[in-house]
């Protein structure tokens, strides 16, 4: 039987890496690892027991509170996170876990114990995790690597879209300037910054459908001679 693969999609914030990972997890039956929602769930715990970023015994002893893991809801079929044995995935995606999250996963210690994290949930293979620096650091010899980019507008109309729902009141200036200002400090952080593997396939998706994005992927695990 054909091993099972590791691929990662890296990308700026917003170009639409959960879209096609959870598509392509749902194609090839393997499991979809959002890693951002590990940071926000850090995150909201952080922002709950008034963790001082600056205090590095605050942060560790914090991190030894933390148990994350992400399971399937049986009705919409999509996996979802638990912080502490409480599921999260809603209360994560709000502006003011968005505000904070990448200051607090540009942490040497919060991000050791995320991809010590993420490291194990990739020991079977057979997934597929979306972030920053999944290609990069978390797993350096992934099968397939994809690093998505689109055009900024699309990126801010999305979002705005995606936290319309929740939040009417949401501007699109506040979308915008939270995802320039997500993308700037992911991307000059000290730790694993936000950048394309060398050996990553740069998939740009600002005109293409959910469809044409995961036949490009598809094609990339053919091509390979993965089943697909
Ligand atoms: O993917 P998402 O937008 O939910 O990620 C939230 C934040 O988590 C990012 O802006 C980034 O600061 C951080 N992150 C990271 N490394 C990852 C995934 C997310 O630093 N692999």
């Amino acid at each position: 039987m054909f091993q099972k693969l590791i691929i990662t999609i890296d990308g700026f914030s917003s170009c639409g890496k959960s879209t096609l990972a959870k598509q392509l997890a749902k194609r090839l039956n393997y499991t979809y690892i959002d890693s951002g929602a590990m940071y926000r769930a850090i995150t909201l715990y952080f922002l709950r027991n008034n963790v001082d970023l600056a205090k590095e015994k605050e942060i560790r002893h914090a991190l030894k509170n933390i148990t994350l893991e992400f399971v399937v809801n049986e009705t919409s079929g999509s996996s979802e996170i638990y912080l502490n044995e409480e599921n999260v995935e809603y209360i994560i995606r709000d502006i003011v876990i968005a505000e904070k999250v990448s200051d607090v996963a540009a942490l040497k210690d919060v991000r050791t114990f995320a991809v010590a994290e993420q490291q194990k949930m990739g020991i079977h293979k057979g997934i597929v995790m979306d972030g920053r620096d999944i290609g990069t650091t978390v797993f350096p010899n992934a099968e397939i690597k994809i690093f998505m980019v689109a055009d900024e507008a699309v990126r801010v109309e999305r979002r705005y879209a995606e936290m319309f729902d929740k939040n009417p009141n949401i501007t699109l200036d506040e979308i915008k300037s939270n995802i320039a200002m997500r993308d700037y400090i992911d991307s000059n952080r000290k730790i694993s910054p936000l950048r394309k593997a060398d050996d990553a396939i740069e998939l740009d998706n600002t005109h293409l459908t959910p469809k044409e994005q995961l036949d490009f992927a598809l094609k990339l695990v053919k091509n390979i001679g993965a089943p697909a």
